[in-house]
């Protein structure tokens, strides 16, 4: 095996891993999404991450990342920081919401309503 041929199937390893680790799981929130997934990556300061399950559970969902960002949420981790707060320390995985939701399960709640 050539050695360029080596690193291609690395690289094709850490891609699925990462395809992995960011996929949305069945039914998972947004916010549950983003707590799982910015354990294993950094935030880039983008909305990667909240675009990513966006397209992947709720297309139709345009207005989300402005949504997010007009309640203090600018970067996926800031979206964490500010628009949802855990209702309990305790860490348990996702309740599950509805195919093609935005809204957070009950393990979260929004810090302002009125934006939304
Ligand atoms: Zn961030
Ligand atoms: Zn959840």
């Amino acid at each position: 095996m050539s050695r360029d041929r080596i690193i291609a199937e690395a690289e094709g390893v850490v891609q699925d891993l990462a395809a992995a680790i960011t996929a949305p799981r069945d039914r998972e929130c947004l916010p549950c999404y983003l707590d799982r997934v910015l354990h294993e990556v950094s935030c880039d300061g983008t909305h990667a991450l909240t675009r990513h399950y966006r397209d992947s559970t709720a297309p139709a969902a345009t207005a989300l990342l402005q949504r997010l960002s007009r309640a203090g949420g600018h970067c996926d981790c800031e979206v964490l920081f500010n628009v949802y707060w855990a209702t309990s320390d305790h860490v348990r995985s996702c309740e599950g919401v509805r195919l093609g939701s935005t809204q957070p399960c009950d393990l979260w709640f929004r810090r302002r309503r009125r934006m939304w």
